[in-house]
């Protein structure tokens, strides 16, 4: 197809993205999928390391923290150069690093750029090689800053979590662990991330397959070779492989599958829109001028473009802050051109329109690269851009160029079943001997995924957040005493950039146990009436544009969102900016309104 389908008028698009949903949706909706549970938990083993026997620990320390992912890290980070040596990080993986120990797949990097997603790089006196860096030089980087704060030493891996529960009685936190701890802690931190357990397709017959078969969360360089680093991957050079999904995960896998398999089969549901990624080396041009302090302010330069706001300079520039720039002039413009309409009267307008525009360029790129007419034609994506992640890649396109890569379209309807030797898909057979699952995550309500926390009454937080999440500042939480949690949710609520959260609520959390500590206070706890309050004042997401949406896991996959979910990604309603310049201003006054400390 040409050019003149990026000229499809508005309505037309409107009409066409409904009937792509459409075709989409399924009563089955999220309940598609399967959890790597019973005969395939196997797929949830952690190949990259021999976990080591030890002796269950039942000491105490300060603070414990949950997860060594970056949210971890930033708040064991702030605990000690507060002063807090005490710190142990609990992790289920064999080092620290979250997502990005885990997830070792071959092209695995982030789309933010690295001088604003790696947290704490004046502290660790490091700068990224890349605008926007492979996996392995982020983990690294979670390594460096475990290293530098010394939360290596006492730290707990290969060690699940399987109950929290506040003791009244001496005022601790007592920590039961797969691994038979009983740790006690004054103060809890948890990081636990919103999308750390994979899920599998629930495709029919997919415990027959007898071929080789693992999630991308768990890559198998034992079977492909290869490495995190690109290498080729010499096991795959004679196989037939199939992979399903065409997220940001398997966009960022194909380039190198493609590559290295004898074939390449791309089962695509759903394509992802692939923008354009423009990386290229940092070099010493590029810190020569840096100042002290410069990360922050590269950090609330890039937030606050990215919430509509204005700024001297485009420090980051990049497909985020170009989004959100393209929305705020268009608004700027409509105001000016339309005497007496207001912000409300136009917003709608400029963000469908920027993003109409937004998505006829990326079709467009597609016909610029892709040769075959009818895999471009599959390769297009007809949604709305922030109906699914963005995806921004120089190679993913190009890929379907390969002749030993076939693109196998469903037109919406997916894998219909998997048998001992490979795929169904459109009544046809494809012959296997791997399939690489790249089916995402499971999305939860952070901190009540992975076991339970019981407070002061007993009451879990899964039951205690029935109807919904209830903090102060997505920090603390009322019948939890000395309970921390780093998230987005009702806070900053910057997706573009998940660090920055992290790395703003953990100055806030070191600042709450430093006052414990040198005032000799036992407890914290935010008030009934301040957690009220500040969810009161939020701001929850509008249900209209994501229910119109083509399915994925932003919508519940097509099904109606629940209040208690949307409630539970509310946000500061003055955008993350100013909730980060609230939070330090709170911190710095020093009063910690809406604490009681005892
Ligand atoms: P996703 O949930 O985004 O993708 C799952 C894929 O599996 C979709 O393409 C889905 O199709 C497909 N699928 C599921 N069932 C079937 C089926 N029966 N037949 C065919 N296809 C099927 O998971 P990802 O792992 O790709 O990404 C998860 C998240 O991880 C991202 O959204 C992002 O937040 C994060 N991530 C971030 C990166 C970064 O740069 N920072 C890089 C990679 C991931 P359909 O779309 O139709 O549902």
């Amino acid at each position: 197809m040409s050019i003149t389908e990026n000229n499809l008028s508005a309505e037309q698009l409107r009409e066409r993205y409904k009937l792509e949903r459409d075709k989409r949706v399924r009563n089955d909706g999220p309940n598609q999928y399967l959890k790597p549970s019973g005969r395939f938990a196997h797929l949830l083993e952690d190949p990259y390391i021999n976990r080591e026997e030890r002796e269950p620990r039942t000491d105490e320390t300060t603070v414990a923290i949950i997860g060594g992912g970056f949210a971890g890290l930033c708040a064991g980070a702030r605990l000690k150069a507060a002063g807090i040596e005490d710190v142990t990080i609990i992790e289920s993986g064999g080092d620290v690093g979250g997502v990005w120990y885990w997830n070792r797949y071959p092209g695995a990097m982030c789309d933010t750029a690295a001088m604003v997603y790696l947290p704490l790089l004046e502290e660790t006196n490091y700068f990224p090689s890349e605008k926007y860096v492979q996996g392995f030089e982020i983990h690294e980087h979670a390594k460096r800053i475990a290293s530098t704060f010394n939360l290596y030493e006492g730290a707990l891996f290969s060690t699940s979590v399987e109950e929290a529960r506040w003791d009244e009685r001496t005022k601790r936190w007592i920590i039961k662990t797969d691994r038979g701890d009983e740790l006690k802690a004054q103060f809890l931190t948890m990081g636990t991330g919103p999308i750390s357990k994979p899920k599998l397709p629930g495709i029919q017959g997919i415990e027959d397959f007898k071929g080789h078969m693992f999630h991308t969360a768990r890559w198998d360089y034992d079977y492909t070779g290869g490495d995190r680093t690109g290498q080729r991957m010499e096991g795959l050079a004679d196989k037939r492989v199939g992979i399903i999904g065409t997220g940001a995960t398997a966009v960022q896998c194909i380039p190198h599958l493609s590559a290295s398999s004898g074939d390449l089969y791309v089962f695509q549901r759903t394509p992802s829109s692939i923008d354009i990624r423009n990386n290229r080396p940092l070099t010493n041009d590029d810190f020569k001028d840096l100042q002290p302090g410069w990360q922050r302010e590269w950090l609330l330069n890039f937030a606050t473009l990215q919430s509509g706001g204005f700024a001297d300079k485009d420090l980051v520039k990049d497909g985020w802050t170009d989004i959100a720039i393209r929305i705020r002039d268009r608004i700027i413009n409509k105001i000016q051109d339309t005497p007496g309409a207001s912000l409300d009267d136009v917003w709608i307008e400029a963000f469908s329109e920027s993003d109409d525009e937004k998505m006829n360029e990326i079709r467009a790129r597609v016909n610029s690269i892709v040769t075959d007419d009818s895999a471009a034609e599959a390769l297009k994506p007809w949604y709305r851009q922030l109906c699914k992640r963005p995806c921004f890649h120089d190679e993913y396109l190009q890929s379907f160029n390969n002749p030993s890569t076939h693109l196998i379209d469903t037109d919406g309807s997916g894998v219909e079943r998997i048998d001992e030797t490979g795929i169904w898909a459109n009544g046809q057979h494809y012959e296997l001997d791997c399939i690489v699952l790249a089916s995402g995550f499971e999305v939860h309500i952070v901190h009540t995924a992975h076991y339970e926390t019981y407070g002061k009454s007993g009451e879990s937080l899964s039951d205690h957040w029935s109807d919904g999440m209830k903090s102060l500042h997505g920090i603390n939480i009322h019948g939890f005493p000395n309970l921390f949690i780093l998230g987005l949710a009702q806070g900053g609520n910057l997706v573009a950039n998940v660090t920055h959260n992290f790395s703003e609520s953990s100055t806030a959390i070191a600042a709450m146990v430093r006052e414990c500590v040198d005032k000799g206070y036992e407890t914290l706890e935010p008030t009934l009436e301040a957690e009220t309050q500040w969810v009161n004042s939020l701001e929850v997401q509008d249900r209209g544009f994501l229910a119109n949406c083509t399915p994925g896991y932003y919508n519940n996959e097509g099904h109606t969102t629940t209040d208690r979910d949307l409630f539970s990604s509310a946000r500061y309603p003055e955008g993350s900016v100013a909730f980060f310049n609230y939070l330090q201003e709170w911190v710095e006054s020093e009063d910690f309104d809406g604490l009681t400390f005892t």
